[in-house]
């Protein structure tokens, strides 16, 4: 049987990279993106060959850029001939009042969170409808669904990703292409570095369970997306601690 592919955006730390180092652990092999960090990204594509034994390709550059897409794609076509899994994972965040907030820093947001997501999928899709199988996994927020104050842009362009989830798997059910989104609340990466000791503390006191989930554990919760009944599809659904 084929090996299947998995295209992970975003992989070199955090969530992504956790996302990595699990579906390679399960024998997939892995297309990884990031922008800025190609050293961390051959470093761990290293790591993960050497140690799982599964192909890997990198493709650095900006998932905003649909021109760096759809040239990715041409790389990813000589690699192993298109992609089973889809797993649109950068992203940035933005916290500032949205009346400071510069129209090129609403731009960079809504490109790099949600435009992205349209042009991977517009590039992976093809392949997938050809084969009559694969899976679309985006990677959203529970502020997507509730709107999170000082982070308007963010919340719009996860919550055009949970619209757009919701939209193509209607579109893509009857070629057997299942899209569904994974809402995080928090996760312990990088991404939250700018909370202070106190603000931390209040935060974990919010969420039910008590504390910020690991980037393992969002890996895992992503792992089993993929591996769900096809019949599962057009959900947008919360990983969260309870918090909501
Ligand atoms: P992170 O900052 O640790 O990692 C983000 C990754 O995206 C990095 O690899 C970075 O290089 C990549 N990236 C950023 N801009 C890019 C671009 N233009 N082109 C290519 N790659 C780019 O963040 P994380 O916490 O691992 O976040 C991953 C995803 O999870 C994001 O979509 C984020 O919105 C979402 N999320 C995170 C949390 C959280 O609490 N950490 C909560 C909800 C949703």
């Amino acid at each position: 049987m084929k090996q299947k592919t998995v295209l992970i955006t975003g992989a070199s730390r955090g969530i992504g990279q956790a996302a990595a180092l699990l579906f390679a652990q399960e024998g997939y092999y892995l297309v990884l993106n990031c922008m800025h960090s190609a050293d961390e990204l051959n470093a761990l594509s290293k790591i993960i060959e050497t140690k799982f034994s599964v192909k890997t390709l990198c493709c650095c550059g900006d998932i905003s850029d649909y021109a760096f897409v759809s040239h990715m794609f041409g790389q990813i076509e000589a690699f192993c001939g298109g992609i089973d899994i889809l797993i649109n994972n950068a992203g940035i965040s933005y916290i500032g009042l949205l009346s400071e907030m510069s129209p090129e820093d609403w731009n960079r947001v809504i490109s790099t969170n949600l435009t992205s997501v349209f042009s991977c999928c517009k590039c992976a899709i093809p392949y997938m409808v050809s084969q009559k199988s694969g899976k679309i996994i985006n990677v959203s927020s529970d502020w997507g669904i509730y709107g999170a104050s000082c982070e308007t842009a963010y919340s719009a362009a996860k919550g055009g990703m949970n619209a757009f989830t919701r939209a193509l798997a209607k579109e893509l059910a009857p070629s057997n292409i299942q899209v569904n989104a994974a809402a995080f609340g928090v996760i312990d990466t990088d991404m939250n570095q700018n909370l202070d000791e106190s603000e931390r503390r209040q935060l974990e006191d919010e969420i039910p369970s008590g504390y910020f989930a690991t980037p393992k554990e969002a890996a895992a919760f992503l792992l089993q997306l993929a591996k769900s009944p096809a019949y599962l599809t057009g959900q947008v659904i919360s990983f969260d601690g309870g918090w909501f």
